[in-house]
């Protein structure tokens, strides 16, 4: 069978000719469709990209043939026809055949001041598109007949020939002139940006027209039958009446409704057949081309025609309940319905959103680092912006950096701009969590803490109290208030997501430390938590103050007492997260806290600490500088805090399986996952095995009862990836932390490469932030060297990837590929990977069939 036949001649759209979207472009292939379900599509022929390229070429199209089709004195219009509506195309001509005497007859049938309006108007768009003349000398015009004669006279003057009255001429040049467009420079690179290839082709169209202005019933209009924004199903769209009859005569063109409106005048009022003839056509391509159809209509002397449908253009969420609706009804199968809905489009449902019908004044773009939109007040300070939630003010929290201080300030704001760090750095990863817009690396923004302003490139001052809209999704801050739309997390969001776990064939984890982390991820269907960072139960301000006592102990005996505090709030922390998990698993992550996090920063910090010690400031102030370090990152880090002091792990551990025990008590049965943070060397596991080991025996004896767990490593420096072949020995489960794998392998810092990210993008020397988009290449190889090792030494090894990545589409694909168990990442990405999961196993089978069918 000849798969895209490329024909080389024009062929009228008729229900058997051979056209094809690969050849015709969709909206020949769309045409052909509404004839087939008898809609009343005026006459159309189609030219193929063969045809137009060699028109291009300089090939002279055979015009009388085509208009041969349309009987004498025809007019038609040519339209575009790439073979994806998105690649654009020049803008469509109409009333090609249009001259002296056809104005004449117009004038007779149609009365002088319409025929004169469409003369001129087509004098105009021929003089402009087709003989490429000065559009000042023609646009703008208002219609008369001493517009038209003047239109006429100017062609003439500039062209040096009277305007072509032959319509097989008139069809040629215009046919050259849309070719020849399409070949411009600036339409390829612009369609190339939307994913077209530099081959891309051509279709045009040629169809009779349909004036929609008569005596009678007239006019023309476009009907939709969903809200392109909501998805709803309503008519929306619009009609033109264009009834030349005598009481219409002396108005003109006048618009009315579609459905019925108290306002005014409706086309279903005014002609309920036609109307509900509409209804009956928008129901046909519904069922028929299985998609919400917008008809492009005209209506002469009571009879309708039909000049096109495209797919009605749609927000995320309209295009999210189309689908589900059409599954619904039966019109596609749920498998289509996953696959019509894009995985990033989904964070546009599960956040609010600047509304895209509104205004954009942009102050600055930075790293989008955290999707969704809030309005506030700008606040500086953690502080300001708890005592604006307690005043029920929403505010914008601006910081140049954030750390566990402002976790507070986190929380109680609508929205986090910071000056400095990239994807990875504390804001984004808290942000994120929290479901909160951010923004990070504003370094357009001059940020003024002493003078409390935000000075923007433009000079613009903002100040504490001042209004902005924070754009989390677009990495965007805008002056003022803008419009939002609210999240759409109803029925049809939970019911395609429960289709996509259907499908998908890789797990789906949730990054969570607390228990309203927890929650979010529970309520969005995580199949268990893939990373519990333990240090993060301790962001809140009561509880930093205990972190910091066990930090800054200098004694064991001082250790001891602040590991006595902390024990009960861990296991209370335990018990509260396998509560709500109901028994699914919990990665838990032992210690990771990098210093600088958990130092005080300010002299007040320094104070508030040396209080809750007991201790003068001056000790305070000299241990703060003992415990610095020059690179924390890789510093007292991890496991190397574990091997260090370990009663700090012990602690933990003990903690986790008394929690485990007491919620088997109520029947909550657990099997809770250990992780041990950035090992690099095989004796550091053992270590640390030993030890929890031995705590677990003490106890199952202590407490009389018994429990089972998983103790695994995080791979996140280079050389636990090259070693999993003897890491995977002594543990059941490796969880890769692109995070820190990435910040290590290209030596970047994951805070500070925020600075010069978009330079380094720019210039292509990475395709994209590595810290947002996984590093197939190098990064991604250690993570295959560490999955293939791993299970080398042990086949039945669990294998995941916890980093931010895990929530990418990309890295989801890529370790799918590789064999991993499932993914980790932020809760309000788990829709995302649920989707995006099921997109590619679904796109496995279609290839699969694909290949058994060829
Ligand atoms: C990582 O490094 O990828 C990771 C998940 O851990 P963190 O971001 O806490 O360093
Ligand atoms: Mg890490």
């Amino acid at each position: 069978m000849q798969k895209h036949p490329e024909f080389a001649e024009h062929a009228e759209v008729t229900p058997a000719a051979r056209i094809a979207t690969a050849s015709h472009g969709w909206r020949a292939k769309c045409l052909q469709r509404l004839i087939r379900l008898d809609l009343p599509v005026p006459r159309t022929v189609a030219l193929p990209f063969a045809a137009v390229r060699a028109i291009a070429a300089g090939h002279r199209p055979d015009a009388a043939a085509i208009l041969a089709a349309f009987g004498p004195g025809p007019l038609v219009s040519i339209r575009p026809s790439p073979e994806n509506p998105d690649w654009g195309g020049p803008g469509t001509m109409l009333n090609i055949g249009l001259n002296d005497e056809r104005h004449r007859q117009l004038a007779e049938t149609h009365g002088q001041a319409a025929a004169d309006a469409l003369y001129l108007r087509f004098v105009q768009a021929y003089a402009i598109h087709v003989a490429r003349l000065d559009p000042d000398m023609f646009d703008g015009t208002e219609p008369s007949a001493e517009a038209l004669r003047a239109a006429l006279r100017a062609y003439e003057q500039e062209t040096d020939e009277p305007f072509p009255q032959d319509p097989a001429l008139q069809l040629t040049q215009a046919l050259r002139s849309m070719a020849r467009a399409w070949e411009g420079t600036t339409a390829r690179l612009l369609r190339q940006a939307k994913g077209a290839p530099a081959d891309a082709g051509l279709g045009l169209i040629v169809q009779a027209m349909a004036l929609g202005m008569g005596l009678g019933v007239s006019g023309s209009g476009v009907i939709q039958f969903v809200d392109p924004v909501t998805g709803t199903r309503q008519i929306t769209g619009r009609y033109l009446s264009q009834s030349l009859g005598r009481d219409a005569l002396d108005k003109g063109p006048d618009t009315l409704y579609l459905t019925r409106d108290p306002r005014g005048p409706s086309l279903e009022e005014h002609a309920p057949g036609l109307f509900a003839d509409l209804l009956r056509y928008g129901a046909a391509c519904r069922s028929r081309l299985r998609e919400e159809m917008q008809i492009e209509f005209t209506i002469e002397n009571g009879a309708l025609s039909v000049l096109d449908a495209v797919r009605v253009p749609r927000s995320s969420r309209a295009g999210l309940k189309v689908a589900v609706a059409l599954a619904e009804d039966g019109v596609i199968g749920r498998d289509e319905a996953v696959l019509r809905v894009e995985p990033r489009a989904l964070s546009e449902l599960l956040h609010p959103q600047v509304d895209p019908r509104g205004g954009r004044d942009v102050l600055v773009t930075g790293i989008a680092a955290s999707p969704g939109a809030a309005v506030g007040r700008i606040t500086f300070s953690s502080a300001g912006a708890q005592a604006s939630a307690a005043r029920g003010e929403p505010c914008i929290l601006v910081r140049r950096e954030t750390a566990p201080e402002d976790i507070r300030g986190m929380h109680a704001a609508a929205g986090v701009l910071t000056e400095r760090g990239g994807m990875t750095s504390h804001a984004a990863v808290i942000a994120r969590g929290l479901g909160l817009p951010c923004v990070v690396g504003a370094a357009g923004l001059r940020f003024d803490p002493r003078d409390r302003c935000l000075i923007a490139h433009d000079g613009r001052k903002f100040r504490e109290g001042d209004i902005i809209t924070l754009d989390g999704t677009a990495g965007a801050v805008l002056a003022g208030e803008a419009a939002m739309l609210a999240p759409a997390l109803d029925g049809d969001f939970r019911k395609l997501l429960s289709w996509a776990d259907e499908f998908r064939d890789i797990g789906v984890r949730a990054n969570a430390d607390t228990p309203a982390d927890a929650e979010t991820a529970r309520d969005f269907s995580a199949e268990g938590i893939g990373l519990c960072r333990t240090e993060h139960m301790f962001f809140e301000t009561d509880r930093l103050i205990v972190m910091r006592e066990m930090i800054f102990a200098g004694s064991a005996t001082d250790r001891a007492a602040a590991l006595d505090r902390l024990l009960p709030m861990q296991r209370a922390d335990f018990i509260h997260l396998f509560d709500i998990m109901a028994g699914r698993p919990v990665c838990i992550r032992l210690f990771d806290p990098p210093l600088h996090e958990f130092l005080p920063h300010t002299r007040e910090g320094l104070r508030e600490l040396a209080e809750a010690l007991d201790r003068p400031l001056s000790e305070i102030t000299r241990r703060a500088e003992a415990l610095a370090e020059f690179n924390p990152m890789l510093g007292m880090r991890g496991v190397r805090l574990g091997v260090v002091l370990p009663e700090i792990y012990e602690m933990q551990a003990r903690a986790i399986f008394e929690a485990t025990i007491a919620v088997g008590r109520r029947g909550v049965i657990v099997v809770p996952e250990i992780m041990i943070p950035l090992v690099s060397a095989v004796r550091e596991v053992e270590l640390i095995k030993t030890r929890i080991d031995s705590i677990a025996a003490q106890v199952r004896t202590k407490r009389g009862a018994d429990f089972a767990y998983r103790l695994g490593v995080m791979v996140e420096t280079p050389r636990a990836a090259l070693r999993a072949g003897d890491i995977a020995q002594h543990v059941a489960f490796l969880s890769f932390g692109t995070n820190d794998l990435t910040q290590m392998t290209y030596g970047l810092s994951r805070d500070d490469a925020g600075r010069f990210m978009s330079a380094y993008v720019s210039q292509g020397v990475f395709p994209e932030d590595p810290f947002h988009m996984l590093d197939v290449d190098g990064v991604g190889e250690l993570l295959l060297i560490g999955a293939e090792r791993g299970r080398g030494a042990r086949p039945d090894l669990t294998l995941s990837i916890c980093g931010e990545h895990g929530g990418n589409p990309e890295s989801i694909a890529f370790c799918r590929r590789a064999g991993f168990d499932y993914v980790s990442c932020s809760p309000y990405r788990v829709p995302l990977a649920r989707l995006a999961a099921a997109h590619l196993a679904l796109r496995d089978r279609l290839g699969d069939t694909a290949k058994e069918t060829s």
